[in-house]
């Protein structure tokens, strides 16, 4: 089985030319810095709307990944309140370039913090967020005092939101590498995170270059890193979502990763 869509995170300047040296149907982006607090930036020519319709024209779906630093869990008010704003921000441009989703990182508290502060600040900040284009938030590799690192924290943020305005509109993006180095078990992750999310709408399916449970973010292309290749390919195969690849390389080597993955689906 192959009918699954195959993407890969590129470049944000021309997006759609990344997609056709793929020949990929979907592919995932920044939008400007995503280690800075400075706010979304369009680098295509022409702008967001010149981007929408070309990607709408070219039959390309576009997700966009919100910079790394957005932490809109954590009890540091400087962090959490521009951490905030630069979703919103990103959320309206998302929806100007007519994107398919928006993938956060689950974030963080302060290492003596109560996580239950963490699951409540990610109620408020769902509740205070305008979500135009689907919310995903995304599984992460380690950190201290991580909200979506081990299942029970994932689940301490979906009790949380749960009640929140606009939760409808929230969903799970899956990342094969961060769920390996974070020391949850791939052979049970898919089932065990639809218990808690009800749905995954994103997988992120990378390789990892370290061990199970090391607590680190280091992808790796497929068959380079320490994840068993079947396994790494039920989980994909099993979670149905639309594929984005986060692996190293250009298009060539992202062409392989595909050709890899499809061939074990
Ligand atoms: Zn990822």
């Amino acid at each position: 089985m192959s009918e699954l869509v195959i993407g890969a995170h590129v470049d944000q300047t021309d997006p759609i030319a990344e997609a056709q040296a793929r020949r990929a149907p979907v592919v995932q982006m920044f939008l400007g810095d995503p280690q800075g607090y400075k706010g979304p930036e369009v680098a295509y020519a022409g702008g967001a709307a010149a981007l929408r319709e070309a990607a709408a024209a070219a039959g390309v779906g576009i997700y966009v990944h919100a910079p790394y630093i957005v932490n809109v869990a954590t009890t540091n008010n400087r962090i959490r309140i521009p951490s905030r704003k630069l979703l919103q921000q990103h959320m309206d441009a998302a929806a100007e370039i007519g994107a398919l989703g928006l993938i956060v990182h689950g974030g963080h508290v302060n290492k003596a913090d109560d996580p239950a502060k963490g699951f409540d600040n990610w109620r408020k900040a769902v509740e205070a967020t305008d979500i135009k284009v689907p919310l995903l938030i995304e599984n992460t590799a380690g950190g201290d005092n991580a909200m979506t690192r081990y299942l029970e924290r994932i689940q301490g943020v979906w009790d949380a939101i749960g009640s929140a305005e606009g939760a409808d509109q929230v969903g799970f993006c899956l990342d094969t590498c961060h769920a390996h180095a974070g020391g949850n078990a791939l052979e049970s992750v898919v089932e065990d995170v639809r218990a808690i999310t009800g749905r995954i709408d994103l997988v992120h399916a990378n390789d990892s270059r370290d061990d199970f449970d090391s607590g680190a973010d280091r992808h790796a292309n497929f068959g380079a890193g320490r994840i068993d290749p079947d396994l790494l390919a039920s989980v994909v195969r099993d979670a149905g979502a639309p594929v984005i690849c986060e692996t190293p390389g250009g298009a060539d080597e992202h062409v392989a990763d595909f050709a890899w993955l499809r061939e074990r689906l």
